[in-house]
């Protein structure tokens, strides 16, 4: 996808602050960070949003689950506690249409979400 933000971090077109890349996922810190740790773990390959996922992608998912995981624990917030967040369509707030993770630590987090 030429026009899609996250594809261009994969050609490396942008250049985003890189914490954990393999040869399916990549991930980089949130250019507006909601809390001390604010990582978005993404798929190299465009899927819009998690409605377009299928039973053929559960490997792609868990991979980007244990990324977040491996980042939660370098980035030490692994003990005291992190959030993982996927947001789907416009009344989740999803603003970029390439699914990501947010992986969000370092600070209390209220339950419900806002
Ligand atoms: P969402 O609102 O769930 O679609 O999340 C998209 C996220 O992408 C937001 O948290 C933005 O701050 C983040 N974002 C947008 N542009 C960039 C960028 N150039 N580098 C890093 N994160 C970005």
């Amino acid at each position: 996808m030429t026009d899609c933000l996250f594809c261009k971090m994969i050609s490396g077109e942008i250049q985003p602050d890189i914490v954990f890349e393999d040869d399916d996922v990549l991930a980089f810190r949130d250019v507006n960070p909601q809390a001390p740790v604010h990582v978005l773990v993404i798929p190299k390959s465009h899927i819009a949003t998690t409605n377009e996922l299928t039973p053929e992608h559960a490997g792609l998912v868990g991979k980007m689950v244990l990324a977040a995981r491996q980042i939660a624990a370098d980035e030490g917030v692994a003990e005291p506690g992190y959030r993982m967040v996927m947001n789907c369509n416009p009344e989740a707030g999803q603003s970029v249409y390439h699914i990501h993770l947010h992986l969000l630590g370092g600070r209390p987090m209220n339950w419900p979400p806002g």
